[in-house]
């Protein structure tokens, strides 16, 4: 069984005592979590030991970076390392955000980079997905993602595989209040599996998680979680909000 996930990601918001008090009301709602089901919270690294300490014996709770550097250090002065983010008990790292990709100039080759990175020092990549507005318009998103996927990560084996979580968030949906439905969402994570049951077998492609993200929020999660290829979300401003985001874990499958 593939896990089903709720992944925050915060990207560059809130002070040090906002964090501090989402962490707090996150913790007060007291969530039941089954074994299948995981909450990662990809908070700006800054914040990550006060994460990390809070969440300290909670279990399938994780703290996540939002990106890393694909070298294992070096003179690269202002960046961080997988292996640093493991040194603090950080062990998955979102990578590809369309925001990196967009104003970072993040290149599908880099990112191969990095997912290899993360993958050899036994980290977890949340490997991020999707297309343009311009492409789904023209209805090409298929070959765009497949493309994306492609050149980023098939040159990993199949045991590297399956320890990637696949985010699949369409650009003209981040953040813009406009969700795709549940059929859009269900229709490409159907072919996004597809394609690694093509290169992998069905077998691995069962297995790999591929979380939805774009508009997700309180009053949308349940029916676009329900799919049957969609295994949970990756969220950003309802992150933000400790009683949406409570609820948008409740909305995840057993
Ligand atoms: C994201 O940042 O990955 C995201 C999906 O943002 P939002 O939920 O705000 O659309």
């Amino acid at each position: 069984m593939r896990k089903q996930i709720a992944a925050a990601n915060w990207k560059m918001n809130l002070s040090h005592q906002e964090a501090d008090s989402l962490l707090d009301q996150l913790l007060a709602s007291q969530h039941h979590l089954s074994s299948n089901q995981a909450v990662i919270l990809a908070v700006p690294a800054i914040y990550i030991p006060l994460a990390v300490q809070k969440l300290n014996g909670k279990s399938n709770i994780f703290v996540a970076a939002q990106n890393c550097h694909q070298k294992s250090n070096g003179a690269y002065t202002g960046e961080i390392a997988a292996s640093m983010y493991a040194s603090v008990g950080v062990h998955h790292i979102i990578l590809g955000h369309s925001e990196r990709r967009e104003f970072f100039a993040e290149s599908d080759s880099l990112l191969a980079e990095k997912t290899e990175a993360v993958l050899a020092i036994g980290s977890t990549p949340i490997f991020c997905c999707g297309e343009p507005l311009s492409i789904r318009e023209a209805e090409t998103q298929n070959s765009f993602v497949e493309a994306q996927l492609k050149n980023a990560l098939f040159q990993l084996s199949a045991d590297q595989i399956v320890k990637v979580v696949i985010a699949y968030e369409p650009i003209w949906a981040i953040g813009s209040g406009k969700t795709a439905t549940s059929e859009q969402a269900q229709e490409i994570h159907a072919y996004i599996r597809s394609v690694f049951a093509a290169k992998y077998g069905q077998n691995i492609a069962d297995q790999i998680s591929i979380l939805y993200g774009g508009s997700v929020k309180a009053a949308n999660a349940k029916e676009i979680f329900s799919q049957p290829d969609v295994d949970g979300g990756l969220v950003g401003g309802a992150s933000l909000i400790a009683t949406e985001f409570a609820a948008i874990i409740n909305a995840l499958k057993p």
